[in-house]
C-alpha cells in the first residue's frame, strides 16, 4: 500500500477530468488489461486491479472529494465505510468473464451474473497414447491400459465428511458459496459477487473428514481399463471412453479418456487409406520369363503369377486383401509393385554370358528403345 501509483495516473488523467472522462478512460484501460483477454499475464493481472481500485474511487463523487483533498493518506483510514473492506477483499476477486463487466454497464439487469460454484462438475478428460502393431491397427484387438485417475472415495461415497457425520452449511455464505459486495459503475452502484473465502464456492464447510481422502471426496487411484481397438483404426485416430476420465465432483459425472493410436510401421507394407501396397524385387530373368511370386499379405503368402515380359515398376492388385474398413464391411486392395533389379559385381565368365545373349537378341527385342530412339530421330534429325 506505500508506493500506490496515484488514481489519476494509473488511469491516464489529469485532475481536471471529467466524470465522462474518468469513465472513457477505465472502459479503455478495463479492456486492455481484462484477464480473460490476457490469460496468464500476471502484470495485466495486477493493472487490472489497479484501474478498478482507482475506478472505484474515482467515480463515487464522496470518495473521489475525499481523495482529491488528502490522497492515498485518506483512502486507507477508517473513514471510508465499505471501502477499506473492499480493498482487503478485491485478493480474491472473482472476475468474471469480460461480458459480464461490459454488460452491467450497458444495460445488463445491473447484478454482475452469479457463477454458480455449488452445482455438479463433470470430472476432467484423461489423455493417453497407445501404440499397436500394423496387424493390430487391420485386424483390431483388445487391450488393457493402467490409467492413473481420480476416484470417487468409497469410504465418504464423495462427500469428503467422516462416515457418520456430514459436511454442515456454511455459515459465512449461508451455504450459496459467494458473497455480495457493491461495485460503482459509471451508471450507479451494483451489487456483484465473489466466491467465499471461507467454504472456497463449496457452501459446505467439513468439519470431520473422512480420513481416506483428507476430506477431498477422490482419492487417486490406478485402474485397468480394457479398450478395445477396432478393426481398421489408422495412425493418428482417436479411441473415446465416456466416463472414464477423472471423477466428477459434487455428483457431476466423470471426465471422459481420449485414446490416441500410434501405429508402428510395418517392416513391408505400407498403408494408403484401406489399401496395402508393397514392393517386390525381381530378377530380370523372372520379369523375362514369367514366375510365380511369393506375395506377403496380411493374411500370411499367397501365390502369385506375374507374366512373361513383365516391366519394371508394374503394379499388380490382390483384391480384398487390404485393411478391413472401419466402418461398415468390406476390406480394401493390396497393391504389389515389382520392380526389376539389375545384378552387380558380375564376374567375367557372368558378363560373357550377357554379351553372347545380346547378340543373339539384337535390339529389334526393345520395344520401348526402339520406339524411343525413332521419336528421337523424328525430332532432332539425328
Ligand atoms: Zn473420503
Ligand atoms: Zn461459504
Amino acid at each position: 500500500m506505500a508506493d500506490k501509483r496515484d488514481y489519476y495516473e494509473v488511469l491516464g488523467l489529469d485532475r481536471n477530468a471529467s466524470e465522462e472522462d474518468i469513465k472513457k478512460a477505465y472502459r479503455k484501460l478495463a479492456k486492455k488489461y481484462h484477464p480473460d483477454l490476457n490469460p496468464g499475464d500476471k502484470a495485466a493481472e495486477a493493472k487490472f486491479k489497479e484501474i478498478n481500485e482507482a475506478y472505484e474511487v474515482l467515480s463515487d463523487p464522496k470518495k473521489k472529494e475525499q481523495y482529491d483533498r488528502f490522497g492515498h493518506a485518506g483512502m486507507d483510514g477508517n473513514g471510508f465505510g465499505g471501502f477499506g473492506g473492499f480493498g482487503g477483499g478485491f485478493e480474491d476477486f472473482d472476475f468474471g468473464g469480460i461480458g459480464d463487466i461490459f454488460e452491467s454497464f450497458f444495460g445488463g439487469t445491473g447484478f454482475g451474473r452469479s457463477r454458480s460454484r455449488t452445482g455438479p462438475q463433470k470430472g476432467a478428460d484423461i489423455k493417453y497414447s497407445m501404440e499397436v502393431s500394423f496387424e493390430e491397427a487391420a485386424f483390431g484387438t483388445e487391450k488393457e491400459i493402467s490409467v492413473n485417475r481420480m476416484e470417487t472415495c468409497t469410504t465418504c461415497g464423495g462427500s469428503g465428511a467422516k462416515p457418520g457425520t456430514s459436511p454442515t452449511t456454511c455459515t459465512r455464505c449461508n451455504g450459496t458459496g459467494q458473497i455480495q459486495y457493491k461495485q460503482s459503475t459509471p451508471f450507479g452502484h451494483f451489487v456483484n459477487v465473489k466466491t467465499c473465502d471461507v467454504c472456497h464456492g463449496e457452501g459446505k464447510v467439513i468439519t470431520n473428514p473422512c480420513q481416506t481422502c483428507n476430506g477431498r471426496g477422490k482419492v487417486r487411484k490406478k485402474v485397468n481399463i480394457k479398450v478395445r481397438i477396432p478393426a481398421g483404426i489408422d495412425d493418428g485416430q482417436t479411441i473415446s471412453l465416456r466416463g472414464e476420465g477423472e471423477a466428477g465432483t459434487r455428483g457431476g459425472p466423470s471426465g471422459d479418456l481420449f485414446i490416441l493410436i500410434r501405429v508402428r510401421p510395418h517392416p513391408l507394407f505400407k498403408r494408403q487409406g484401406n489399401d496395402v501396397v508393397c514392393e517386390i524385387p525381381i530378377t530380370f530373368v523372372q520379369a523375362a520369363l514369367g514366375t510365380e511370386l511369393e506375395v506377403p499379405t496380411l493374411d500370411g503368402k499367397v501365390k502369385y503369377n506375374i507374366p512373361e515380359g513383365t516391366q519394371t515398376g508394374t503394379v499388380f492388385r490382390l483384391r480384398g486383401k487390404g485393411i478391413p474398413f472401419l466402418r461398415g464391411s468390406g476390406r480394401g486392395d493390396q497393391y504389389v509393385k515389382v520392380h526389376v533389379e539389375v545384378p552387380k559385381k558380375l564376374n567375367e565368365k557372368q558378363k560373357n554370358a550377357l554379351r553372347a545373349f545380346a547378340e543373339l537378341l539384337g535390339d529389334e527385342a526393345y520395344e520401348q528403345r526402339k520406339g524411343f530412339f525413332d521419336k528421337m530421330k523424328d525430332a532432332l534429325g539425328m
